[in-house]
C-alpha cells in the first residue's frame, strides 16, 4: 500500500506545471508550484503543517490545546484543518476587510472566528496583538506567531525548496514570488541559491501598497505605506522575521500593477485552464518579466499560491472590478469570463 498519514502527511508534493503559452511566447520555461493543490487549497497548509508540529516537538502545546493565529485567511484555513486532524481547537482573529468565503470556510472547519476593524501593526489593535493576547491568556495554548515564527520559512526550505530542485532536476535560473509572512520566498529562496552555488537569481514581487518593492531595491529604506491592492495574502509594511532569514540573499525586486495581475488572472483561465487568486496571478506576471531579464532559454518558477474559489464574488464579479476601475484592465476577448 502507499499511502499518506492523514492531513498532515497529504500536505506538499504538489506537481510544477509547464505554463505553456506563456513559455511559447517568451521562448523560456515558465513554471508554476501548483500549491492550491494542497488539501486546505493554498501554499499555507505548508506552514500551517510546519509551524504545529514544530510546537509540537517543543512540548509548547499538549493533546486537547489551542491554536490561536491571527491570519488573513490561507494560514487559518490551513490550521482549521491541522486542528481537526489533530485534535486541537482552532481559534482565528482576522481584519474584517476579508472575502465573506475565507471566513465562512474557517467557521466550517470548526474554527472560532474573530473578523476585527483592519489597523495597521503598529496599532495594539491589529489582528496579530488581538491573537497573541488571547492565546497569552490561556493554559496549553499557542499563538502560531506566522509573520515572525521562522518554522514557517523552515517548512519551505525543508519541503517546497527541495520539492522545486527536484522538479527541474537543479536547474533553475529564477525563482519570484510575492510575500505575505515572507514564508516562502526566504525558505524555497534560501535552498535554491545554496544548492545552486549561488546561481539561481531569487526575486520578490510586490503588489501596490507594499514596501518591500522600495525596500529591496533601495537597499534597505523602509517607506510608510501608501496605496492599496485587490490581492489578498500579500503585500506587507516591515521586515518580518521569516523574510529577514533571507532578505540579504534577494537578488531584485518587482513591482506588479493591480492591471496586470488582473489581466493576467483571466489570461491563465483562458490559456492554461488554471483557476487561480490574484497573488498566483501577480507572481506568474513576475516570473514573466522575471525570464525577460534573464533571457531567452531561461528557465523561471514561481508558485501558484490557491485557486480563484475562495474570491470568486469578487473576482469575477463586474460590478466590484469596475468598483476597484479595474474590468477596462481585462482584455476585451476574455471579458466573456466574468459572469457575476
Ligand atoms: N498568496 C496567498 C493567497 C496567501 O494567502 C499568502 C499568505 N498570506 C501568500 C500568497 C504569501 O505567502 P507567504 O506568507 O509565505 O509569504
Amino acid at each position: 500500500m502507499r499511502a499518506v498519514e492523514g492531513f498532515t502527511g497529504s500536505v506538499g508534493n504538489t506537481p510544477l506545471i509547464y505554463l505553456k503559452t506563456l513559455s511559447e511566447q517568451t521562448g523560456c520555461s515558465i513554471l508554476g508550484k501548483a500549491e492550491f493543490q494542497n488539501p486546505g487549497g493554498s501554499i499555507k497548509d505548508r506552514a500551517a503543517v510546519g509551524i504545529v508540529l514544530d510546537a509540537e516537538k517543543k512540548g509548547l502545546i499538549k493533546p486537547g490545546g489551542t491554536v490561536v493565529e491571527g491570519t488573513a485567511g490561507n494560514t487559518g484555513i490551513g490550521l482549521a484543518h491541522v486542528c481537526r486532524a489533530k485534535g486541537y481547537k482552532c481559534v482565528i482573529f482576522m481584519p474584517d476587510t476579508q472575502s465573506q468565503e475565507k471566513i465562512d470556510l474557517l467557521r466550517m472547519l470548526g474554527a472560532e472566528v474573530y473578523p476585527v476593524p483592519a489597523v495597521p501593526y503598529e496599532n495594539p489593535r491589529n489582528y496579530n496583538h488581538q491573537a497573541k493576547e488571547y492565546a497569552q491568556k490561556l493554559d496549553n495554548a499557542i499563538w502560531t506567531d506566522q509573520f515572525d515564527n521562522t518554522a514557517n520559512a523552515y517548512a519551505h526550505y525543508v519541503t517546497t525548496g527541495p520539492e522545486i530542485w527536484d522538479q527541474t532536476e537543479g536547474r533553475v535560473d529564477g525563482f519570484v514570488c510575492s510575500t505575505g509572512t515572507g514564508g516562502t520566498l526566504a525558505g524555497v529562496g534560501k535552498y535554491l541559491k545554496e544548492k545552486s552555488d549561488g546561481k539561481t537569481q531569487i526575486w520578490l514581487a510586490d503588489p501596490p501598497g507594499s514596501v518591500l518593492y522600495t525596500y529591496v531595491s533601495s537597499g534597505g529604506k523602509l517607506v510608510e505605506r501608501t496605496g492599496s491592492s485587490i490581492t489578498e495574502g500579500i503585500g506587507q509594511g516591515r521586515v518580518t522575521a521569516n523574510l529577514g532569514t533571507f532578505i540579504d540573499g534577494l537578488d531584485g525586486a518587482l513591482h506588479v500593477p493591480d492591471e496586470q495581475s488582473i489581466a493576467m488572472l483571466y489570461e491563465l483561465l483562458d490559456t492554461e485552464g488554471l483557476y487561480v487568486g490574484a497573488s498566483t496571478a501577480l507572481n506568474v506576471v513576475a516570473a514573466v518579466e522575471l525570464a525577460r531579464k534573464l533571457g531567452k532559454g531561461s528557465r523561471v518558477v514561481t508558485v501558484l499560491c490557491d485557486g480563484a474559489y475562495r474570491y470568486q464574488s469578487r473576482l469575477f464579479s463586474k460590478r466590484w472590478l469596475q468598483s476597484k476601475g479595474l474590468f477596462d484592465a481585462i482584455p476585451e476577448h476574455l471579458r466573456k469570463y466574468v459572469v457575476l
